[in-house]
């Protein structure tokens, strides 16, 4: 029988607070916490009760509130599986797969202000109706001045579908063999715009298409329904090298004036303006001073917009689209309208274009941060050279030079189920913490999140002993 325990011998100073700090195994066994336990896993409960724990020791938490505090992060992974912020850490920019672009601060704000009843098709002065995504067409038009007209849709799929469906359903469309690409996830654009009711007409082959390909394919067609336009798609995830040849949007145009037809140039990137930093990327200004009747392209891609697509170009062909029945059934709500036009009229750079043009030596001022207070918290890891990725289907094989964290491959899926949860970069056997896409102000949570992970290991070294500073590039 136990009574209660002999009171403490007097404390000759203050008590430290941290004795009263339970131990991690006590704390997962509490009956608060035990059912937490059991849905989130033991792996990840204990990465969280050690990150409270560790506050706990560092006076941050009182000891009595530990329980209360494990109990309340592991009710809220478990809370109704709803869509989970992700740390970036792949150095991948445009992650499909994370929802490519991460919208910036005045986008964010645009989509809760959006959120209730607003001014969508109001006019706050008159009190009559108003234009419906008004301020974005004139922000685009701000943006690609040799544009006539634009028209924003779901995605880019979307746009070039009811492109094809407004301009060219039963006919013909002339396409290059070298452009009939996948999109992803088993996408294909020759079974999207199959789908419209257009057929397309291959012409060249695979990694040559000249002009004179298209010039003998629109004199061969038959008479009838006929060729409708012609469409040019940049291939925008991956590269044919070696012996290649496009047919520039300049003088394909002239093919298609010559044959009276409009050309459609799916640019799938969303630049609107040519980057130095990206020569080999397609953008909507170039292609319609090239002479482009319409552009389609993706605005979460490197416009750094919500998912949508645009169509930009000669305002009478815009028009058609937009009056096809289908369009309505493509129509953007009201928070995409929001954030695309915060996106659009920001003066700061997209969150997408800021990691594109982190630099190397920024990237190393980072990492270096982060190595050194893993170090304050007993964990070595080391800093190597790293190359980002535009990704997204967009400038395929170009490196961004930076840097990452090395950490030992076991570590990735614990970071992914940390809170904050992080996607690093496993190669080669490494764990890669590559901070270009996380942004600067979280770097400390990206920090806990590693010391979360490793959840006390002393050593979080990916082979090697640590290094004593950079490797020189
Ligand atoms: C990404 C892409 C698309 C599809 O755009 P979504 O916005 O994903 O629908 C179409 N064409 C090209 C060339 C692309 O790169």
């Amino acid at each position: 029988m136990s009574g209660d325990p002999p009171p403490p011998p007097p404390a000759p100073a203050a008590p430290d607070p941290r004795r009263g700090i339970p131990p991690v195994d006590g704390v997962l066994r509490h009956p608060a916490v035990v059912d937490h336990v059991a849905l989130v896993g033991r792996q990840r409960a204990l990465g969280v009760a050690q990150a409270v724990l560790r506050q706990a020791r560092e006076g941050a938490l009182p000891p009595d509130d530990v329980v209360e505090e494990v109990a309340a992060r592991l009710g809220g992974l478990t809370a109704p599986a709803g869509t989970r912020p992700v740390l970036n850490a792949t150095g991948v920019v445009v992650h499909t797969n994370l929802g490519r672009a991460p919208l910036g601060a005045a986008a964010t704000q645009a989509l809760v202000d959006a959120a209730g009843y607003a001014d969508v098709e109001l006019d706050l002065a008159t009190g009559r109706r108003g234009r419906r995504g008004g301020d974005v067409v004139d922000a685009l038009l701000r943006a690609v001045p040799e544009a006539g007209d634009v028209l924003v849709v779901n995605n880019g799929a979307a746009a070039l579908l009811l492109a094809m469906t407004a301009l060219a359903a039963g006919r013909e469309v002339l396409v290059s063999r070298g452009e009939l690409v996948e999109i992803g996830d088993g996408f294909r654009l020759p079974d999207l715009v199959g789908s419209s009711g257009a057929r397309l007409l291959e012409v060249g082959t695979t990694n040559r298409t000249h002009r004179a390909d298209y010039e003998r394919a629109l004199a061969g067609s038959p008479a009838g329904p006929g060729v409708a336009a012609l469409l040019k798609v940049h291939p925008g995830n991956y590269r044919v090298t070696g012996f290649t040849s496009a047919v520039p949007v300049a003088d394909l145009a002239q093919v298609a004036r010559a044959a009276g037809l409009p050309l459609v140039v799916d640019t799938g990137s969303g630049l609107l303006e040519p980057d130095p930093a990206l020569p080999d990327e397609p953008d909507a200004r170039s292609a319609l001073r090239d002479g482009a009747g319409l552009v389609v392209a993706s605005a979460d891609k490197l416009l750094g917009g919500p998912q949508a697509g645009l169509v930009l170009g000669d305002a009478d062909l815009v028009g058609r689209l937009r009056r096809h029945p289908v369009a309505r059934a493509l129509r953007v709500d009201k928070l995409t309208l929001a954030a695309l036009g915060a996106t659009l009229r920001d003066p700061r750079p997209a969150p997408v274009t800021a990691a594109r043009r982190a630099g190397a030596e920024e990237l190393r001022e980072r990492v270096e941060a982060l190595r050194w207070t893993l170090a304050r918290h007993g964990l070595t890891a080391e800093a190597v050279p790293h190359d980002g990725r535009v990704g997204g289907g967009g400038a395929p094989g170009v490196p961004l030079p930076g840097w990452a964290l090395a950490l030992p491959e076991g570590l990735a899926g614990p970071l992914r189920l940390g809170d904050p949860a992080v996607l690093a970069r496993v190669h080669e056997g490494r764990c890669l913490v590559d901070p270009r896409c996380v942004p600067p102000a979280q770097d400390a949570a990206l920090a806990g999140a590693v010391l979360a992970a490793a959840g006390g290991v002393g050593d979080v070294t990916a082979g090697g002993p640590p290094a004593g500073g950079p490797p020189a590039r």
